[in-house]
């Protein structure tokens, strides 16, 4: 749903008013539909030296039916661009920076609404030179500044390709980024690495047969991710509180996933969910820790309770219950090769003022999943973690006019993000073609200024 706001600038009248005034006039986001185009024009591409990513590149775009125009310095476009893509991992000093300045610039000024810009980098500790490091490492200032200047509904990403990456990690990673589905990702680095990334049979059923349970899915972003995963063709355990009971039913039935009815702070989580799974299949694909809840006070008036709380729902819980999930002799558990993705927060990154438990709980989060991801790397289990902004719920619905307006509008796309664009992100580290994607934190925040 697109606030009144974004509404009334792209109407007749208001876009005029918008315009006049130099009010912001946030563009309506094209957002994913099943059997959607990849991107609705043509992809310009072009990079530094041999560019190698280009290949598995060239092969993403022509998969999709997207043409391609080879980008040169100062290219002029005949058409409007959808897409521009530019391989800087072969840069290794800082005059080779100036390739990416004469060809993304030209190239974005024909650059069409929702347009993508991604930029492909190495990893900046991964190099042994140091004028290597720093080429690399100014990427990503370049990148998050493209995400800024971008308009019309446009993002920039950076994608990270480290030394133990197969050719066809990038695959999924880059048909993420070009999509609709990361129409509220904008000015975030990811690093694929290491993971046997399979070859994906069908790219609008990317969980098809996967076994995933979802918490706090009675409303809000986890009804939405639930939506999308079975939408994706996963097969959905949606859990929520008793006292959520009835719109837990409402959200399981409308996609055919069951139900499970559980408080996550209670000792037997991880059993009870694993009883759930062993009803549906030997293991476990996918665990979603998606419940969260905020008790917000300053921190001079934050009792025992508000703390303990928060901290227990949105951390503590999530361990407990990946200690029983993560026993390889549990039936129902998580299985080798399975995935982990936590609901994070940019408060969790930036801290909020009256926020310390929950900010607290959210960079724990953040912690765990860094932590994890390096010890299940042998399990080859991948543990990632998704961080929204403001994000358009009934949790933000209660904020304070003037604190909302705020929040919705400091962003580079002038608005608020749906639970859908969450979901979207949760899904993508959730495939199986995200196998080489671990440890990483995903800000979903139309790269909002709040917890920078
Ligand atoms: P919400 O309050 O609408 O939904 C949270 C759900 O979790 C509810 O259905 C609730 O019943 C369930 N839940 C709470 N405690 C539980 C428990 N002990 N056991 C089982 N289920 C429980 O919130 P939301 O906005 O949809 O947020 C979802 C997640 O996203 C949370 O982790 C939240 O911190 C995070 N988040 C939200 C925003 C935002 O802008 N809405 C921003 C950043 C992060």
């Amino acid at each position: 749903m697109t606030d009144g706001y974004t509404k009334f600038v792209n109407g007749g009248f208001g876009k005029k008013i918008a315009g006049t005034v130099g009010l912001p006039q946030p563009t309506v986001l094209r957002r994913y539909k099943v059997g959607q185009d990849l991107l609705e024009g043509p992809a310009a591409i072009a990079g530094v030296g041999e560019a190698p990513a280009l290949e598995v590149v060239r092969k993403v775009l022509a998969d999709s039916g997207v043409s391609v125009v080879e980008a040169q310095a100062d290219s002029t476009y005949d058409s409007k661009l959808s897409a521009i893509v530019f391989d800087a991992t072969a840069a290794r000093t800082i005059d080779e920076l100036q390739q990416l300045r004469a060809t993304v610039g030209p190239a974005m000024k024909s650059l069409g609404k929702n347009g993508r810009i991604i930029v492909l980098s190495a990893v900046p500790a991964q190099e042994t030179d140091v004028e290597a490091a720093a080429t690399q490492q100014a990427l990503e200032g370049i990148t998050r500044s493209l995400g800024k200047e971008m308009r019309a509904g446009g993002t920039a990403n950076l994608l990270r390709i480290g030394e133990q990456a197969s050719d066809d990690a990038l695959a999924g990673p880059l048909r993420f980024f070009l999509s609709a589905r990361s129409a509220y990702v904008s000015g975030q680095p990811v690093t694929i690495d290491a993971g046997d990334v399979p070859t994906v049979e069908d790219v609008h059923v990317p969980l098809a047969g996967e076994v995933a349970v979802i918490t706090g899915a009675a409303r809000g972003i986890g009804a939405e991710i639930a939506k999308v995963f079975a939408r994706a063709g996963a097969k959905v355990i949606a859990v929520d509180i008793p006292a959520a009971g009835d719109s837990l039913a409402k959200v399981a039935n409308s996609i055919g996933a069951t139900a499970l009815q559980l408080d996550i702070t209670s000792p037997d989580a991880g059993e009870r969910i694993a009883k759930a799974v062993a009803q549906h299949a030997d293991k476990l694909d996918i665990i979603v820790h998606n419940a969260g809840i905020t008790r917000d006070k300053l921190f001079v008036n934050t009792d025992e309770a508000r703390w303990g709380s928060v901290l227990d729902v949105n951390l503590q819980s999530q361990f407990r219950m990946n200690k029983v999930l993560l026993d390889p002799s549990v039936k129902g558990g998580l299985k080798d090769g399975g995935r982990i993705v936590s609901v994070a927060s940019i408060s969790g990154i930036g801290g909020n003022r009256g926020q310390s438990n929950y900010a607290a709980s959210k960079a724990g989060v953040i912690g765990m999943v860094r932590q994890l991801s390096q010890e299940l790397a042998d399990r080859k289990i991948t543990v990632n973690a998704v961080a929204p902004g403001f994000i358009e719920t009934e949790m933000t619905a209660k904020i304070p006019m003037g604190t909302r307006e705020v929040g919705r509008r400091l962003n580079s796309l002038l608005q608020g993000g749906q639970p859908v664009d969450v979901g979207e992100a949760i899904a993508f580290f959730a495939e199986p073609s995200s196998a080489a994607v671990t440890g990483q934190v995903l800000r979903v925040c139309g790269q909002s200024q709040l917890g920078a």
